[in-house]
C-alpha cells in the first residue's frame, strides 16, 4: 500500500468516523447504527422462512421446515441446504459491490449479520465456515476475497471456526458473466481442490460454505463436490444474495 492508499483509508476511516450512520446503499443518513436507512432496508427482498430447505428459494406459504420445492427434487444440488438473506436485485447490488471493490468493513459486518439471521439453523449446526476462494492473483489485485470477510465475521459472531485456506481455487477460472447454467458448470468444474492437510479437517464434519452471491449454484456446486469427496458429513450453503431467476440474469 503506498502512501496515497494509506491517506485515503485514514481519511475514509475519519470519515466513517465523523459520519458513523451513513447508509450503505443510498448514502443518505441512516438515522440508527444498524448500516442502512430505513427506506433502503425496506426497499430489500429479505428472504427468511418459510424456504425450500434445500435451495432457500421463498415459498408463498409455511409448508414446514424441512419442506422441499419441485425444483429441487428435479434438479438436486451438491449441496444438502441453502439459505440466503435477500434476492439479488437493484436494491441489494449497491451492498453486495461495496464489499467487493471497497474497502468497507461496515458492509461486510452488516451482511453477515443479515446472513447469521436467515441462515441460523445452518450457521448453529456448523463443524466449520469455509469461504469460496479466489485464485491468487484476482485475490492479490483485489487485496481480499469478500467471500472470506463475510465467512471470518459469521465464524466471529457465532464462535464457529473457520479456516480460508482449505479450499483452493487451483486454477483461474473465466468471470461466469454472461455464461448459462451448463456453461457455468464446465466453466467451474476442476477447478477446487483441498489443501493438504484439508481432507482431515472435513472428514465427517458439517461444512457451511460461504459466498457473496449465489447466481446458478455451479461454484458452490464445486465446491460442494471436493467436501462430499473429501467425507464431510453435510454441506450447507450460505449466502448474502440469491439471484432467484438465474436464466434471466446478465449481472
Ligand atoms: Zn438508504
Amino acid at each position: 500500500m503506498d502512501v496515497a492508499e494509506l491517506r485515503l483509508k485514514a481519511w475514509r476511516g475519519l470519515v466513517d468516523f465523523l459520519t458513523p450512520s451513513q447508509c450503505l446503499i443510498c448514502h443518505q443518513p441512516a438515522g440508527e447504527a444498524q448500516g442502512l436507512c430505513a427506506a433502503c432496508w425496506a426497499g430489500l427482498t429479505h428472504l427468511d422462512e418459510p424456504a425450500c430447505n434445500i435451495l432457500g428459494t421463498p415459498f408463498t406459504y409455511e409448508q414446514g421446515p424441512t419442506a422441499v420445492s419441485v425444483a429441487a427434487l428435479a434438479n438436486p444440488p451438491a449441496w444438502d441446504r441453502a439459505r440466503a438473506a435477500v434476492a439479488f436485485d437493484d436494491r441489494s447490488r449497491p451492498l453486495v459491490h461495496a464489499l467487493k471493490y471497497r474497502d468497507t468493513p461496515q458492509a461486510g459486518h452488516l451482511m453477515a449479520r443479515m446472513m447469521c439471521r436467515a441462515g441460523r439453523r445452518l450457521v448453529a449446526e456448523a463443524d466449520l465456515i469455509l469461504p469460496v476462494p479466489l485464485f491468487r492473483w484476482r485475490l492479490w489485485r483485489r487485496r481480499f476475497n469478500q467471500s472470506a470477510v463475510l465467512a471470518q465475521e459469521i465464524a466471529r459472531i457465532s464462535g464457529t471456526p473457520w479456516n480460508p485456506m482449505l479450499l483452493v481455487r487451483q486454477r483461474a477460472t473465466r468471470s461466469q458473466v454472461g455464461l448459462n447454467v451448463s456453461e457455468r458448470r464446465r466453466n467451474v468444474r476442476g477447478a477446487f481442490v483441498l489443501s493438504v492437510d484439508g481432507v482431515g479437517q472435513v472428514k465427517d464434519k458439517t461444512v457451511l460454505l460461504i459466498d457473496d452471491v449465489r447466481t446458478t449454484g455451479a461454484t458452490l456446486e464445486a465446491c460442494a463436490d471436493v467436501l462430499r469427496t473429501a467425507g464431510a458429513r453435510q454441506v450447507d450453503v450460505l449466502t448474502f444474495a440469491l439471484v432467484l431467476e438465474p436464466a434471466r440474469l446478465h449481472n
